[in-house]
């Protein structure tokens, strides 16, 4: 269900959390993958347009202190798709009799439904009726009839009767024993004057106590405009979404149901009878963000500034040297700023050196980190604090790559890796750890490069 905009969802909030700077760059590639996954999902282009348009303001005011900026902006993401989603709407049973018929074109889920909610509710404790009043498809009440025996759910259908008044009247006094009655109706292609006609009479004759329109989730955005026919036609009083398991358009139906304010009480999430579920829209939203709540979700941005790890290293730094775990720590913070490539963009004026600068050097870092760690873990405490003995040391190279199953270059890279990051740090700079690499470091850094400056190993 909505896997896609989910998984990219995800990847979006990661980036913002781990970003150590919000720049322009950042933040405009973070919603271009926001817009187009919002879009797949079928969500309404304007809606997208304004959602990312209130998250650029914001990222981009500076007004707000950096330091409050990403709390800021996921706090802003979460509510405004939160506001997309539309508001929670329970379908609270009264303590009277509820009699519920169900609404909707053909094939859009009604009958199925109609089972699902009964096996829901007769679970829950309540005496559940269904009863087929969909006279014109010939099959209609024979299928209701066999989900309610598959299910163990009374049901009032008549395979001969034609006019679903008839039906309902005939059983009327027997249904007074149940406190919740499904009704099932006939559809049509479109809401047409027919079926208009045929559910105000039904109206009339039943009175429900709440008339729910079921729409298919592959009709996107269209359900808005359906709702809004239904609603004007015949009073609806909230929406159930089918299929939302079938197509990569629900965002549309349910953003479209939102816009206008026809509350979703149900979701089906599949054929079977326990496939379905009420539409929280928060609990719906952490799920798609792969999180508890939004508090967890903040909770993730703070761990990206762990204070104990950096406290750890400005102490090393202090001490003057820092080993080689301290080094990984920050080329893994310079990762989290998007890694070499988006640096490059936060440096001024270095479009002009960046020919001079080794390819790959800085780049595919991740991979490397993980090799690094591997490297680290097959090297005595004895090297872990003082790489130098290292140096020249082919045996030992060779005994390390053994253990840990890499070439020796690679070991020879995070030497060189340390050896740069060690240097920098030695001569002088004000490294400020909480950020990162400063601005200041990383035009060094670059201009080390840009002198070609020979490393040695
Ligand atoms: P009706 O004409 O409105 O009564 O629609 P039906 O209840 O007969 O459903 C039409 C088709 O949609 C059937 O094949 C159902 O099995 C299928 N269907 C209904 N709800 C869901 C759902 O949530 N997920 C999936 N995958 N199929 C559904
Ligand atoms: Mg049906």
């Amino acid at each position: 269900m909505l896997e896609r905009l989910g998984t990219i969802l995800r990847k979006a909030t990661d980036k913002l959390a781990n970003a150590i700077f919000l720049d322009k760059n950042l933040v405009d590639s973070i919603l271009r993958d926001l817009q187009r996954a919002l879009i797949e999902a079928d969500v309404n282009v304007l809606l997208v347009k304004q959602l990312s348009d209130k998250v650029k303001k914001a990222a981009l005011d500076e007004r707000i202190k950096d330091i409050d900026k990403k709390e800021h902006i996921i706090k802003l993401l979460h509510d405004e798709l939160l506001g997309i989603l539309g508001e929670y709407k329970q379908l609270k049973l009264k303590k009277e009799q509820n009699r519920i018929m169900l609404l909707g074109l053909y094939g859009a889920g009604k009958t199925t439904t109609i089972a699902k909610l009964g096996n829901y509710f007769a679970k829950r404790g309540h005496k559940v009726a269904l009863v087929g009043l969909d006279v014109h498809r010939p099959a209609a009440s024979e299928q209701l009839k066999q989900l309610a025996e598959q299910n163990k759910l009374n049901c009032f259908v008549d395979l001969e009767e034609k006019n679903a008044v008839k039906i309902w009247k005939k059983n009327e006094k027997e249904l007074k024993d149940y406190d919740l009655i499904l009704i099932d109706t006939a559809g049509r292609h479109t809401l047409d004057k027919d079926l208009i006609k045929e559910i105000k009479n039904l109206n009339e004759k039943i009175k429900p106590t709440e008339s729910i329109l079921i729409m298919p989730a592959d009709i996107g955005q269209a359900a808005k405009q359906q709702a809004q026919e239904f609603k004007e036609a015949i009073n609806i009083s909230g929406v159930i979404i089918t299929r939302m398991d079938s197509t990569a358009k629900a965002g549309g139906a349910l953003t479209a149901c939102a816009e206008t304010k026809a509350g979703v009480y149900f979701i089906g999430t599949g054929e079977k009878i326990n496939d379905i579920e009420e539409f929280n829209p928060k609990s719906f939203l952490s799920r798609l963000l792969g999180i508890g709540d939004l508090q967890a979700l903040l909770d993730k941005i703070k761990s990206v500034t762990d204070e104990d790890k950096q406290g750890k290293i400005q102490k090393s730094l202090e001490g003057g040297k820092l080993s080689l775990e301290d080094v990984i720590e920050q080329v893994k913070s310079m990762e989290s700023l998007g890694g070499f490539e988006k640096i490059k963009g936060m440096i001024p004026g270095f479009g002009k050196i960046k020919d001079k600068i080794p390819e790959n050097l800085l780049e595919n870092q991740e991979a490397k980190i993980s090799k690094w760690e591997h490297i680290i873990k097959s090297m005595t405490k004895e090297e872990k604090e003082n790489p130098e003995l290292l140096k020249n040391q082919t045996s030992r190279i060779s005994r390390i790559a053994k253990g840990a199953g890499v070439h020796t270059s690679d070991i020879r890279s995070l030497l060189k890796q340390y050896d740069m990051i060690n240097e920098m740090i030695s001569s002088g700079s004000d490294m400020d750890m909480s950020q990162g690499m400063s601005q200041k470091q990383m035009m060094k850094l670059a201009k080390k490069f840009g002198k070609g400056k020979k490393l040695r190993f």
